[in-house]
């Protein structure tokens, strides 16, 4: 199940969150491609170099987990 946590809380009903980020997009702006950054061993972080999101995320390209970094 897909998963996305927005201020250290589980959040639903935000696939849309990761439908963006699936498609290289940012979830705020929908403009990408993101910036990939520092990789862990299961999960990345993505940055959006328009509105300054920044996204850690499992799974690169198939995403099901998403969650706001600042
Ligand atoms: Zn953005």
């Amino acid at each position: 199940m897909p998963i996305v946590v927005e201020n250290g809380k589980l959040v639903e009903g935000r696939g849309d969150i990761l439908n963006a980020l699936r498609l290289d997009k940012c979830p705020d702006c929908l403009r990408g491609p993101l910036r990939p950054g520092p990789r862990g061993s299961t999960a990345i972080n993505l940055f959006c170099d328009h509105c300054g999101s920044r996204w850690n995320v499992a799974t690169p390209r198939y995403v099901i987990f998403a969650q706001r970094i600042k």
